[in-house]
């Protein structure tokens, strides 16, 4: 391969000027005159009264509209478009997605093989799996260790679309996932296996 070396010369005590500006030189084409700066007037023919530049109708129509919707809503709480939440919870849409959890077999084990589709797909990277030996021929390998980080997660679904055999799912109802550290918002085995569909709509029920 050949190589080519560059050298850099410095010469000590270089007295050359710095370079001048555009505007310095008075090159730029407002100090040559070629273009003059523009400056634009609005015409106001029609001349405001003292009650419009008040602005008092619209302020006062403004509060007509509120004091209205004020009333309708105090008189006719049914027909309120708004929630006492968290008392009070709307019906959530059929294939609402929210936490994840991970689903088990007849005999109680953890339905997923580890196969890694999960993680490999997500697209935030967010899934951590390893796996283990489960000595069957059969399913041959469990997750040791399943975390799901809540906080990174972009809640896509993907990881449940790709999953060979229905072992996640994101029907659980539940969205409320706050959390005072980070820590708790990765969900490891237990937590994934622990949560259940019991926030679900009814109306997802016919979805699985
Ligand atoms: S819902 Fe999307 S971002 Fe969240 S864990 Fe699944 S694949 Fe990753
Ligand atoms: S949850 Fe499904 S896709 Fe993910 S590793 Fe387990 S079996 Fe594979």
């Amino acid at each position: 391969m050949r190589h080519v070396k560059f050298r850099m010369r410095i010469k000590k005590g270089n007295t050359k000027p710095a370079k001048t500006s555009r505007m310095q030189k008075g090159t730029d084409k407002f100090s040559r005159g070629i273009m003059a700066p523009k400056t634009y007037k609005i015409d106001r023919k029609e001349k405001m009264s003292l009650w419009e530049r008040a602005w008092l109708p619209e302020i006062l129509c403004g509060m007509l509209i509120t004091g209205r919707h004020f009333l309708k809503n105090l008189l006719r709480t049914q027909e309120m478009i708004t929630i006492e939440y968290p008392e009070e919870k709307k019906q959530l849409p059929p294939g609402y997605r929210a936490e994840h959890r991970l689903m088990q077999r007849e005999d109680g084990e953890v339905r997923c093989t580890a196969c890694m589709l999960c993680s490999t797909i997500c697209p935030a990277r967010c899934i951590e799996i390893v796996a283990e030996d489960v000595g069957d021929n059969v399913i041959e390998k469990r997750p040791k260790i399943f975390n799901i980080n809540e906080l990174r997660c972009v809640v896509c679904n993907l990881c449940v679309e790709a999953c060979p055999c229905d072992a996640i799912r994101m029907d659980t109802g539940r969205f409320e996932n706050a959390s005072f550290d980070r820590a708790t918002a990765i969900y490891d085995k237990e937590k994934l296996l622990s949560n259940k569909a019991d926030g679900a709509s009814n109306l997802s029920a016919g979805l699985y």
